[in-house]
């Protein structure tokens, strides 16, 4: 049993049917192939609630809702085996926040998340639909993003699921979004949704230079960017995260499709990161920590629970 309790990160997959211009996912086809199946996904939940003692993780991908063949019934199938994690007991109870593009998120979905997912994060660099096309959201036959994001919000809290936004802060969007973080609160409203918190994500350099030349904001403009956004919301009672590059860096710890887990050491770069070895062969944190680079005091700062 573990001693301490601990949140993670899951990018369950790396597969998505979007196409966003700043987004670096692992996925050629042997990283593909090697992403964990449904069973192994499962495995992987209970042995970090049972070995490793996490009491909450965030699904994220890619998009989680397209696993397996028959989107979204894998995923359905998951978050079923998660439900049996829940518990009135906050030592024992998982909870569960997930983040998604929205695409495949029907009321029927909502109905098999109600009582396990505790919140939802859902993107929106822009409400405008050139910048959306553009950036790559609005890919293939999955058009309208906003529209669609918008009916999704009011699907969630329908299911009363808490609901956040989350942005992405580049080249492309710092001068307009405080312009227009307002009138997406309106819209969600309107759809009889309420959005509890906002996270805010300067866009990181992966160590890719093709990337960041459109991409990449210096630390000055992000700053500004946050006192306009700041004044913008203003009084809208809705929680304000601003997460720039130092803080990813320092927090990094993704548990990735393949089972293993992304860490960085104090002078990493995105391309000098660490793996661990599949986290289901594990039988403590303490033994990861005694087996790689980790830093311990750093990861409890960012990923100890207290219950
Ligand atoms: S929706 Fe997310 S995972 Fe998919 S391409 Fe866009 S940023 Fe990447």
């Amino acid at each position: 049993m573990s001693e301490s309790y601990y949140k993670g990160y899951w990018m369950v997959t790396n597969r998505c049917n979007l196409n966003c211009g700043y987004c670096v996912l692992e996925n050629a086809p042997h990283q593909r192939k090697a992403e964990l199946d449904l069973n192994a996904k499962k495995e992987l939940v209970s042995h970090l609630y049972h070995q490793l003692g996490f009491r909450r993780l965030t699904l994220s991908g890619g998009e989680v809702l397209i696993i397996g063949k028959k989107p979204p019934s894998d995923f359905i199938e998951l978050l079923r085996h998660i439900r049996t994690f829940r518990s009135a007991d906050p030592a024992k109870n998982l909870e569960i926040e997930l983040y998604t593009n929205g695409t495949y998120l029907d009321d029927n979905v909502a109905c098999e998340m109600e009582g396990v997912v505790d919140l939802v994060a859902i993107t929106i660099d822009s409400a405008d639909n050139n910048f959306l096309t553009d950036i790559g959201r609005n890919n293939g036959r999955f058009k309208n993003y906003y529209e669609n994001i918008i009916r999704v919000c009011g699907i969630l809290a329908n299911r009363g699921i808490e609901l956040k936004l989350h942005s992405v802060i580049g080249q492309k969007n710092h001068l307009t979004l405080p312009g227009e973080v307002s009138s997406i609160l309106d819209a969600i409203e309107k759809a009889s949704a309420g959005v509890s918190a906002w996270k805010f994500y300067q866009y990181m350099s992966y160590d890719a230079p093709e990337k960041d030349k459109f991409h990449a904001i210096s630390p000055e403009l992000y700053q500004k960017f946050k006192e306009e956004t700041e004044e913008a919301l203003t009084g809208r009672n809705v929680r304000l995260h601003f997460k720039d590059n130092e803080e990813m860096n320092a927090s990094l710890f993704n548990i990735l499709s393949y089972g293993n887990a992304q860490y960085m050491r104090a002078n990493d770069t995105w391309s000098t990161s660490q793996r661990t070895g599949d986290l289901r062969t594990y039988n403590s944190m303490s033994e990861l920590f005694a087996k790689h680079e980790i830093n311990e005091t750093l990861f409890r700062r960012f990923h100890e629970v207290l219950r």
